[in-house]
């Protein structure tokens, strides 16, 4: 699935300016790109919408309707793509499955041949069964609540 995809030509309102700012003044919102560029560490107030240019930018309803490449793909093929919150790796469900997968198929011994690969891919995805699924939803579930509650 490659689709080539081209920028838009934009223009540069002053050549110095720098980050988000030249394109809000781009679509007319000169005030707002006078705001700093995020809030420190990206962590805008619950609900905010103006507080910094990476907020406006984001609350714009042509970037929050705009689909992916890969939602459009899934629609086309008649799937429903669900994204889940971007994750440290080590609070991702699917990343420990993925991971562990990857290591079993790493243990087989190296070959080139493809029906051995090809057996030694299925054998690392059997290898996560339901129980040890189940088993890092906990270790993840139980991470989150050690940092959630170092924060309170
Ligand atoms: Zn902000």
């Amino acid at each position: 699935m490659k689709e080539k995809v081209h920028m838009q030509d934009g223009t540069m309102p002053d050549a110095n300016s720098r980050g988000w700012q030249p394109f809000l003044m781009e679509h007319g919102l000169q005030k707002e790109a006078k705001l700093n560029a995020q809030c420190k560490g990206f962590k805008c107030a619950p609900g905010a919408t103006s507080c910094c240019c990476h907020c406006v930018l984001y609350n714009q309803l042509d970037f929050k309707t705009k689909k992916s490449l890969l939602e459009k793909a899934c629609k086309a093929r008649g799937f429903h793509a669900m994204f889940r919150p971007k994750f440290h790796c080590k609070l991702n469900f699917l990343e420990q499955c993925w991971g562990t997968s990857k290591h079993i198929y790493c243990m087989n011994p190296v070959s080139s041949k493809e029906e051995d690969l090809k057996h030694n891919i299925i054998a690392g995805l059997d290898s996560i069964s339901l129980n040890v699924m189940q088993k890092y939803v906990f270790i993840i579930i139980l991470k989150i609540n050690l940092v959630s509650n170092a924060f309170t």
